[in-house]
């Protein structure tokens, strides 16, 4: 793919940052609304985001494709109720093909900067190779994980064979006959083991915390049901909305009576009990938090692999990384050839990679010195008309952020709406509003299951979803649903009245 030709100080009403999910659904929505006058930045060669970077050994989304994929872009071809990465990549740049995307897409432009100009009442974007733009609104779609991670381990950068994050995956190694580590057992780990348990020589599973898992049932989708998805209107919506219950079932264990998660609980306990025989190993991938705390992983193929004789898992901390092998707390050294690193993400927190700088030249990254914190998980008072897509409080951790993806995008235009018609000059939300706002979603969080108490069914883990200051910064504390309704519709009450009237892009001086 090709991108434009760079040009100085081009303006656009809208500045979509990332092609992801994120960015096309936004860019999508605004050509059906009859708004054409907008531009994606995307610092990669290729549209799909996360899932143009992730291309690990078994990369599948863990929620069901019928379900993860856009509402006003259903597709009835998936191969799998859970289709494979390459699927999804596929799936995105048909959708951007089609809704001819590409053109207005500057790939390879990675913005680095942004500066609200309070005279202008516009951002300036500034790309790392130096080129400026300019735009009316930003809506950043730019994902929430995907700064790997890498664990500070004595030692790491000793390893003298192939050593790399999950997400930056290395096909150019043969695993073939290797004794292989992966350290991690998060959602990505659980994916990557099955895949290459069975060509490696050995593999060594490195466990700091056990997840809770669940069947996925991940199995093809049949011809008939194709057949019906496209010949018998509302099959495949119809499909969709199951799939939605059934997601949105567990969030009632997790944000209302954590007690009810009881249930399943014993599902994953029996699933483990039915393929994991040995009662030490079986033992140490008992998780001792309640579900939900962390990411609650689906798998069919998890334990099965864990159960194979070529696969050990150890629990021990690692103490040290040598060139070619791996010791652990109870002095164990294992050899090992290739290092395999699942150990997530940096969570969402755009002010780290962008600068963004709003009214006044205040510093996003100031204001979040001690976390995130947004309105409606994508609006933050101060930095008006930006839009942060995926923003705080925001995600989920049993359904689809496809879905809490639409419902931001359904606010941004309402936001649009505001400032067309003129009703507001800009879009900037009133700091006690957003400060109204994260006191309720704090205290609505005393209820769910990830704030523990003494209650016996809330028992604590350490988890991404909490930012570094301890706060639960990275999801929503209800149902999606919920979610989606707040957002259906933006409230001009909400937003700071400035008197002064919206200038014009010509009279901004902007083409
Ligand atoms: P993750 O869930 O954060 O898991 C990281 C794993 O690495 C955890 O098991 C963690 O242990 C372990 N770890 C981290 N540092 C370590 C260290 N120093 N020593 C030993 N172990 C260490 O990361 P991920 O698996 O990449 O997934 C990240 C997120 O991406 C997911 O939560 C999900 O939102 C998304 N994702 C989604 C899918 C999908 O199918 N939808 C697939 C993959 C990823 P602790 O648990 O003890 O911290």
């Amino acid at each position: 793919m090709s991108s434009l030709p760079p040009q100085a100080n081009e303006h656009s009403r809208v500045a979509i940052l990332g092609a992801g999910f994120g960015g096309l659904g936004m860019a999508i929505r605004l050509l059906e609304t009859g708004r054409s006058d907008f531009t994606i930045f995307e610092k990669a060669a290729g549209v799909g985001g996360t899932w143009r970077e992730n291309t690990y050994p078994g990369c599948a989304c863990d929620i069901a494709s019928h379900l993860y994929s856009f509402s006003f872009e259903q597709d009835s071809g998936w191969s799998r109720t859970y289709a494979p990465q390459p699927e999804i990549l596929r799936y995105l740049e048909r959708v951007a093909a089609k809704h001819d995307l590409l053109e207005r897409i500057r790939f390879n432009t990675e913005i680095v900067r942004l500066d609200w100009d309070d005279a202008r009442r516009c951002w300036q974007l500034t790309a790392a190779d130096g080129r400026t733009f300019t735009a009316d609104v930003v809506v950043a779609g730019v994902g929430g994980l995907h700064v790997p991670r890498i664990p500070e381990i004595p030692g790491l950068t000793s390893f003298a064979g192939p050593a790399f994050h999950s997400a930056r995956w290395r096909h150019d190694v043969d695993l073939a006959d290797k004794r292989v580590a992966v350290i991690g057992t998060g959602a990505s780990a659980i994916q990557i083991i099955p895949a290459i348990a069975p060509q490696v020589a050995r593999l060594l599973v490195c466990q700091r915390t056990p997840p809770w898992v669940l069947p996925r049932h991940d199995r093809k989708v049949s011809r008939w049901a194709r057949w019906a998805f496209d010949h018998v209107p509302g099959v495949q919506r119809l499909w969709r909305t199951l799939l939605y219950v059934e997601s949105e079932t567990i969030a009632i264990g997790f944000t209302l009576w954590p007690w009810l998660l009881g249930h399943w609980q014993r599902e994953s306990l029996a699933l483990l009990a039915r393929h994991i025989k040995n009662p030490a190993l079986r033992a140490a991938l008992t998780p001792q938090y309640t579900m939900g705390c962390k990411r609650v992983l689906l798998s069919d193929d998890y334990y099965p692999a864990l159960a194979s004789d070529t696969v050990e898992v150890t629990t021990e901390k690692i103490t040290a990384i040598r060139p070619h092998s791996i010791v652990t707390a109870d002095g164990v050294e294992r050899p090992v050839d290739v290092l395999v690193l699942a150990t997530g993400f940096r969570t969402f927190n755009p002010a780290t990679e962008i600068d963004i700088r709003g009214h006044g030249s205040r510093r996003l990254a100031d204001d979040w010195a001690t976390g995130p914190e947004a309105y409606n998980g994508l609006m933050v008072a101060g930095y008006p008309n930006l839009f942060l897509l995926m923003g705080p409080n925001s995600g989920l951790g049993h359904n689809s952020i496809v879905f809490m993806l639409e419902a931001q995008v359904c606010y941004v235009l309402s936001c649009l709406e505001l400032l067309e018609k003129g009703t507001l000059p800009e879009i900037d939300v009133r700091p006690d509003v957003q400060q109204s706002f994260n006191e309720w979603v704090q205290r609505r969080f005393l209820r769910t299951v990830w704030v523990s108490n003494a209650s016996p069914w809330r028992r604590p883990c350490t988890t991404w979803y909490r930012d570094p200051a301890g706060r639960l910064s990275a999801l929503w504390p209800g149902f999606s649903a919920s979610y989606r309704w707040r957002l259906r519709r933006a409230d001009p009450r909400d937003f700071v009245d400035s008197p002064t009237p919206l200038p014009s892009a010509t009279q901004a001086g902007h083409s």
